[in-house]
């Protein structure tokens, strides 16, 4: 691409960037805006500042603003997160796991006490068979 080569040529003629050929005060070779800086200083000053605005805490306008989001995007957000690979949901997981300790994973006991009060409406001589069948329903072998 064919740049101005002088900020002054730039602003004359209304483009965005311009081209010096001249390191910047980091030592970037690299175009500029005319209404800014080096655009690798630009990038690495992004860079910085999205990991100092990752640690930050998410205001409540902001938590907002998400809930808003998943409402108006929800089948969208749920097909992204069933694309994404194994690899990534686990470990999205073990993080949540490690900053949320207090959580715990109580899936399993709702799934026992419904199994407990689905066994107890059926009479006692149906209850094993009941349970053992119910058990390989859920790991996928039937007959
Ligand atoms: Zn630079």
């Amino acid at each position: 691409m064919n740049y101005p080569t002088t900020r002054e040529e730039a602003k004359r003629t209304g483009a965005k960037y311009y081209f010096t050929n001249k390191p910047c005060t980091r030592g970037h070779v690299a175009p500029r805006k005319t209404k800014g800086c080096c655009v690798e200083c630009m990038k690495e000053d992004w860079v910085t500042d999205n990991e100092r605005r990752k640690t930050l805490p998410k205001s409540e306008a902001s938590k907002a603003a998400g809930r808003r989001y998943y409402e108006r995007n929800k089948d969208a957000v749920i097909a992204r997160a069933a694309a994404r690979p194994i690899e990534e949901k686990r470990r999205h997981k073990d993080n949540y796991k490690k900053e949320n300790p207090e959580v715990i994973n109580t899936s399993w006991i709702k799934s026992k006490n419904e199994n407990i009060a689905i066994s107890a409406s059926m009479t006692s001589n149906t209850l094993a068979v009941t349970s053992f069948s119910r058990y390989r329903l859920r790991i996928g072998i039937f007959g």
